[in-house]
């Protein structure tokens, strides 16, 4: 027995990068394979994973200071400090205002 195309149901959408769930109006589709989604969080890692290969290709002053923020969030987030009940909350709030 076949089954007809419009007969199968869509599955959750997921994240391409974390690979856990989305309503889709929370994720950020690609323009050349709208197929692919990625949700907003995995979507500000990879803009901030571009910046920092810009910064590897284009040295200045301002990206070693870019570099000495990302050495911080690793240090915070190797630390597990962003998971610390008052202070996690402070520094995930900061955080969203850094490069
Ligand atoms: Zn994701």
């Amino acid at each position: 027995m076949t089954v007809a195309p419009e007969s199968v149901q869509q599955s959750t959408p997921v994240c391409w990068c974390c690979a856990r769930e989305f309503d889709d109006r929370d994720l950020v589709r690609l323009g050349a394979h709208p197929e692919v989604g990625v949700c907003l969080g995995c979507a500000r890692f990879l803009q901030r994973r571009a910046e920092e290969r810009e910064d590897q290709l284009h040295p200045s002053r301002g990206t070693r200071l870019r570099g000495m923020v990302r050495s911080a969030r690793k240090w915070v987030i190797g630390h597990r400090w962003h998971e610390l009940p008052v202070i996690g909350g402070l520094l995930r709030r900061i955080d969203r205002r850094l490069p």
